[in-house]
C-alpha cells in the first residue's frame, strides 16, 4: 500500500530552516510534507520523480511583483511558487488567478491610491481603508503613486500598526522622491516605534544624490540593526515605471529621474528620443509571456498607448550585489529578502540572477535559500513555508545548477512547472483571517496566516 502522494527522489535537499543540507528523498501527503529521509521505498510512493543530479528548495517567494495576469506565467516558468503582488486591488488578483493562475500560491498587498484620492485623509478614513482592504483578502497596504505629506505617511503607518495590517512602503511617495533622502527620511521618521516594510532598496540607489555605490552602503547603514524594518532588493538592471505623458512632461517622478540619469530631458521629447536609442525598453504581451521591445518597436507600441509600463537600465548590478549580499554584525542580512519588482515585466531574475551570484561565490547555495524562500515567508508570517518540515506546506523549487535554472515548481504538494513549461492553474490565495469570506467566496482556494506573525510585529 502507499503511504505518499509523490516522492522527490534522490535530490540534494537544501533547507536552512532544517539544517539539511543533504542527498535526501522528500515524501508529499495531501499537500504537505510527511518525511524527508534517506531512501523512501519507491513502492510507497503513488508518484515519483527522480530528482538526482538537482537541488530540491523550499518553494521560491517573491516578496514583491504586479501580476496583471500575464505575470502569473512568468514567474511559474522560472520557478516561483509564491508571490506578493503589491499594488492591485485585491478583486483584479482573484479574477486574475482564476483566469490567468497557474497554480501559484498569492497574496496581496493593495495600493493606498485605490481607496484615498485625497493627499490628506483623516485617520477614520485610513482605518476604513485598512479594514476594507483586509475584508478583501489581501495582507495590507502599499503605500505607492503620487507623492504624499510626510503626515498622510507616518498616519497610514501608524493606523496599519495599531490595525496589525502589512504596510510596505515605496519611498517615491515621500516628498524628497524616490532615492536615498527618501530612505532616509522613512528611517528617520519611523524611529524605532513604527513597523514597516520597505521597498525596492535599489531603487533609492541609483546615483541621484551621490555615488550610487556610496548610497547602497549608506542604504546600508542606514537599515542596519532596524528590527522594526524589513526591506528587499532585486537583482534586475531595468526598472519598471509608468510611461505616461500628461501637459508634454511624464506624469511618474521615477520616470523623469530616469530620463535624466540616461541624459534625456525630463519630456515627452526626451521621452520619445529615450525609446527610440533603446535606452527605454516597452514590455509587451506576446502569447503567453512578456517580451522587452526596442528601438522603433519600443516607440511605436508606446504610440499606441502610454498608460503602460517602460524599462529603463538604471540599476547598477554593483549595488544590487552589495544590497542582496551584505550581512550585519550579527551575521544577518541586512535587506531581508531578494524580490524582483517583477511578474508581468520580464525581470524575473530570482533565479536566473540569484544562482549566478551562487556561482560566484558571493552567496552560498544555504544563503541563497535563506534570502528568496526562508527570510520572505517569515516577512510576511507565512510560517508554513520557507522551509521542508515534515508538516509544513509542500512548496518545492527544483533547480538545475549546472542551466542555472528551475526545473520543476511544486505548489502545496501539486506540480505547476516542468523545465519551463507550466502545468498548473489556478491558485492559492493567502489572506488572513479578515479575508476569508470573500476569497472563500471567489471559489479560490485559499490559506489562512496570522499577520501577528509577520516580521513586522513579531
Ligand atoms: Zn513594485
Amino acid at each position: 500500500m502507499t503511504r505518499f502522494d509523490l516522492v522527490l527522489k534522490g535530490g540534494h535537499v537544501v533547507d536552512p530552516a532544517n539544517g539539511i543540507d543533504a542527498i535526501l528523498d522528500v515524501a508529499i501527503v495531501k499537500s504537505r510534507v510527511a518525511a524527508v529521509e534517506p531512501d523512501i521505498n519507491p513502492r510507497q510512493a503513488e508518484a515519483l520523480l527522480d530528482l538526482s543530479g538537482k537541488v530540491v528548495i523550499p518553494g521560491i517567494i517573491d516578496p514583491h511583483v504586479h501580476i496583471r495576469n500575464v505575470g502569473h506565467r512568468n514567474m511559474t516558468k522560472v520557478g516561483v511558487v509564491t508571490a506578493v503582488d503589491v499594488f492591485a486591488p485585491m478583486d483584479d488578483v482573484l479574477q486574475g488567478t482564476k483566469a490567468f493562475g497557474t497554480g501559484m500560491n498569492i497574496a496581496d498587498i493593495t495600493s493606498i491610491h485605490h481607496q484615498i484620492k485625497e493627499p490628506r485623509p483623516v485617520r477614520a478614513e485610513l482605518d476604513a481603508m485598512l479594514d476594507d482592504y483586509l475584508a478583501s483578502g489581501a495582507l495590507g497596504v502599499k503605500v505607492i503613486q503620487e507623492p504624499l505629506p510626510h503626515e498622510t505617511i507616518l498616519n497610514t503607518i501608524v493606523a496599519a500598526n495599531e490595525k496589525g495590517a502589512y504596510v510596505k512602503l515605496d519611498c517615491g511617495v515621500t516628498e524628497e522622491g524616490s532615492n536615498l533622502l527618501g530612505l532616509k527620511w522613512i528611517v528617520g521618521a519611523a524611529g524605532s516605534d513604527l513597523h514597516l516594510d520597505v521597498a525596492h532598496i535599489n531603487s533609492y540607489c541609483r546615483g541621484q544624490v551621490k555615488d550610487p555605490i556610496e548610497e547602497a552602503l549608506d542604504a546600508i547603514r542606514l537599515l542596519e540593526g532596524k528590527e522594526n524594518i524589513q526591506s528587499e532588493s532585486y537583482l534586475g538592471v531595468i526598472n519598471g515605471t509608468s510611461g505616461r505623458i500628461v501637459g508634454g512632461v511624464p506624469l511618474n517622478g521615477c520616470t523623469r529621474d530616469c530620463l535624466r540619469l540616461g541624459g534625456y530631458p525630463e519630456t515627452e521629447e526626451g521621452m520619445k528620443r529615450a525609446l527610440l536609442d533603446g535606452y527605454c525598453k516597452v514590455p509587451e504581451r506576446v502569447g503567453g509571456e512578456t517580451l522587452l521591445l526596442e528601438g522603433t518597436e519600443a516607440f511605436k507600441a508606446w504610440l499606441k498607448t502610454d498608460q503602460r509600463t517602460v524599462c529603463f537600465p538604471v540599476n547598477l548590478p554593483s549595488v544590487a550585489i552589495l544590497l542582496a549580499t551584505r550581512k550585519d554584525s550579527k551575521k544577518r542580512f541586512v535587506v531581508n529578502a531578494i524580490s524582483t519588482d517583477g511578474g508581468s515585466t520580464p525581470r524575473n531574475l530570482i533565479v536566473n540572477s540569484g544562482l549566478a551570484l551562487v556561482r560566484y561565490g558571493a552567496l552560498t547555495l544555504n544563503e541563497f535559500v535563506v534570502k528568496t524562500s526562508f527570510n520572505p515567508s517569515r516577512m510576511y508570517g507565512m510560517l508554513e513555508k520557507g522551509g521542508l518540515g515534515v508538516g509544513m506546506d509542500d512548496d518545492v523549487t527544483v533547480l538545475d545548477l549546472e542551466r542555472g535554472r528551475a526545473g520543476i515548481g511544486i505548489a502545496f504538494g501539486t506540480v505547476i512547472m516542468v523545465d519551463g513549461v507550466v502545468v498548473g492553474r489556478g491558485g492559492t490565495i493567502i489572506t488572513t483571517e479578515k479575508g476569508v469570506k470573500t476569497v472563500k467566496a471567489s471559489g479560490l482556494s485559499y490559506d489562512v496566516i496570522d499577520l501577528n506573525q509577520c516580521g513586522l510585529y513579531t
